[in-house]
């Protein structure tokens, strides 16, 4: 069943873009938890970090160096990067995705 990322990534719904490559798309969360709360997602349907393989190492590492460039240029000095994985964890949609949220003072530990 494709998630909601499939069907932004495929251009099905829109999105509000921020970064886009052959590997990823990154673009503002629709509820935004703190003024930058960003989205990278690998166009890969990997569901979470649950299903990586030693295949994907790469991909990940893309990912991350993508989400400091991202952060970086939305004038962050400190952000945070979060990647929840299964439900109990937080994780509501099933395609890989690293959060990028900053522009505020985070509080740790979280909830
Ligand atoms: P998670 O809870 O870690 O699975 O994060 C999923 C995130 O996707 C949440 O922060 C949602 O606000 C966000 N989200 C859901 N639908 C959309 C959408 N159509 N466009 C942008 N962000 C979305």
């Amino acid at each position: 069943m494709k998630t909601i990322f499939d069907k932004i990534i495929s251009g099905e719904i829109p999105c509000d873009e921020v970064f886009s490559d052959e590997k990823c798309l990154a673009f503002k969360d629709i509820t935004p938890q703190a003024p930058t709360h960003i989205l990278i997602i690998p166009r890969k349907p990997i569901k979470s970090l649950k299903e990586i393989k030693e295949e994907d190492q790469k991909l990940l590492g893309h990912l991350l160096l993508k989400a400091s460039e991202i952060a970086k240029a939305a004038d962050l000095e400190s952000w945070r990067t979060v990647i929840n994985t299964g439900e109990e964890a937080g994780q509501t949609v099933f395609h890989l995705h690293i959060h990028i949220i900053g522009g505020r003072k985070l509080n740790w530990p979280p909830g």
